[in-house]
C-alpha cells in the first residue's frame, strides 16, 4: 500500500530495519546514551532555547496534550484555546476535564488566524494559549510567531501543539517565545505510533518541577528527573525510541531540520501542482506543508477514500465527523516521492475516465 494519511505514514528503509531486531532490554548505559542523543537532536531540531528539557513519553499525542495540561496549567490559570477543528476541539475538552478555567477562540474549518482576531483577547487577563500550530482537520497553519508575540505581551504561558507541523513547517521555538512543544513519533519523525515528545523550554521545566500533579503516569517532574541519566520511570516503548534514534540521525545526516522541512514542503508543491486540473478544490486558508485538505466538487470524499484503498492500493487520509463526505486528506509527510504524488493523480485521473470523479 502507498500511504498518504498523516500518520502513521511510510518509514525509511533504516527506520524498518530497526524495527525488525530484538528489542533489549533498556535499564543499560547503551540505552541511556541513546535517549541523550535523541534529547539532543529533538532539541535541535526545534531550536529550543538553552536549557531546555525533552519528555519522551509512551502514549499518542493526545497523552502529551493531557500531560501538558496536567502539569503546567491549575485552576488559577485563564486560558486561550485556538479551536479551529477536532485537535483544537481536542485542548478545549482537556481543559473542561481537568478543570482549567478557559475561554475558546473559535475559527471555521479552513478559516486563519488573523492578527485582528486574536488581539480581541489582548490585555483580558489570559495567563495561557494552547493552539495546534498545523490544525491537522482542516490542514490551516497558525503563525507561531504572531502568536508568541503575543503571549510575551500579555506573560502568557504559551503550548504549541506542533504534532504534524514539526519538521513539516519552520518552527522556531526559541524565537516564537513557545514553552512547551508536543509533537509525535508517527508523523513527520516517520515512526511507527506509541511516543510521543514533550520540548520543554527553562520556564515550562520550572513550571512543571513545582507541579502539585496527581498522576503518576503523567508525572513531567518524574519523567525529566529520570531523563537526567536518560531513563524513563517506567518501560518506554524501546523499539520505537531506537527507531526514532535512526531516524533523528538520517535527517541529522540530510542536512538536519531545515533540509527535512524543504523536502516535505517541495513535496506539498509538488503534489498542489499536480493535482489543480482535477474537479477539488482547496480548504486551507493558510495551508500548512504536511497535508492538504481537499473538497471533492462532485462525489463523495469517503467514498474516494474507499475506492482508492481497495481498487488501487493507495490510502488517503479521510475526514471525520462533519466533514467525511465532503473533504479527505493528502499528506506529504513521510517517505514519500514525487512519483508517489503521480501515481496517485494518476489512480484520480482512472477515476474520473470512469466517471467516478
Ligand atoms: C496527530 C495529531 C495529534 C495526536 O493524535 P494521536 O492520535 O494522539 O497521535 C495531536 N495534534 C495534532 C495537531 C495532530 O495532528
Amino acid at each position: 500500500m502507498l500511504n498518504f494519511t498523516v500518520g502513521p505514514v511510510m518509514c525509511s528503509d533504516a527506520v524498518c530495519a530497526v524495527g525488525g531486531e530484538q528489542v533489549p532490554y533498556f535499564r543499560t548505559p547503551e540505552f541511556s546514551a541513546l535517549m541523550l542523543e535523541n534529547e539532543q537532536l529533538m532539541l535541535k531540531f526545534a531550536k529550543a532555547p538553552q536549557g531546555s528539557r525533552v519528555a519522551f513519553m509512551t502514549n499518542s499525542s493526545t497523552g502529551s496534550m493531557e500531560a501538558t495540561v496536567m502539569n503546567c496549567f491549575t485552576a488559577a490559570d485563564k486560558v486561550l484555546v485556538i479551536n479551529g477543528g477536532s485537535f483544537g476541539q481536542r485542548f478545549t475538552e482537556l481543559c473542561e476535564i481537568h478543570e482549567i478555567p478557559h475561554d475558546v477562540l473559535r475559527l471555521n474549518h479552513g478559516q486563519k488566524l488573523t492578527k485582528e482576531r486574536l488581539y480581541e483577547y489582548d490585555g483580558k487577563g489570559y495567563t495561557g494559549l494552547l493552539v495546534n500550530i498545523d490544525e491537522t482537520s482542516t490542514g490551516v497553519l497558525y503563525d507561531a510567531e504572531m502568536l508568541g508575540e503575543f503571549c510575551r505581551k500579555n506573560q502568557m504561558f504559551y503550548v504549541c501543539d506542533c504534532v504534524s507541523a514539526f519538521l513539516a513547517d519552520p518552527f522556531d521555538m526559541a524565537h516564537c517565545g513557545a514553552d512547551v512543544m508536543i509533537t509525535g513519533s508517527q508523523k513527520v519523525l516517520a515512526c511507527p505510533p506509541g511516543v510521543s515528545m514533550i520540548v520543554l523550554a527553562p520556564r515550562a521545566v520550572d513550571r512543571v518541577n513545582n507541579a502539585n500533579v496527581k498522576s503518576m503516569y503523567f508525572n513531567l517532574a518524574d519523567v525529566l528527573k529520570n531523563m537526567e541519566r536518560g531513563q524513563t520511570p517506567f518501560t518506554p516503548a524501546v523499539g520505537i525510541l531506537r527507531q526514532m534514534n535512526a531516524r533523528l540521525r538520517e535527517i541529522e545526516n540530510a542536512g538536519g531540520a531545515d533540509a527535512e522541512i524543504a523536502r516535505v514542503a517541495a513535496q506539498a508543491k509538488d503534489f498542489r501542482d499536480k493535482i489543480s486540473a482535477l474537479p477539488f478544490e482547496f480548504v486551507s486558508e493558510s495551508p500548512a506543508n504536511g497535508v492538504t485538505p481537499v473538497h471533492p466538487l462532485h462525489a463523495d470524499a469517503y467514498e474516494i477514500f474507499m475506492e482508492l484503498k481497495d481498487n488501487y492500493g493507495i490510502w488517503i487520509c479521510p475526514n471525520g465527523g462533519d466533514m467525511k463526505s465532503t473533504v479527505f486528506r493528502v499528506g506529504h509527510i513521510g517517505h514519500l516521492t514525487h512519483d508517489d504524488n503521480t501515481t496517485l493523480i494518476n489512480a484520480l485521473k482512472d477515476m474520473q475516465a470512469k466517471g467516478k470523479l
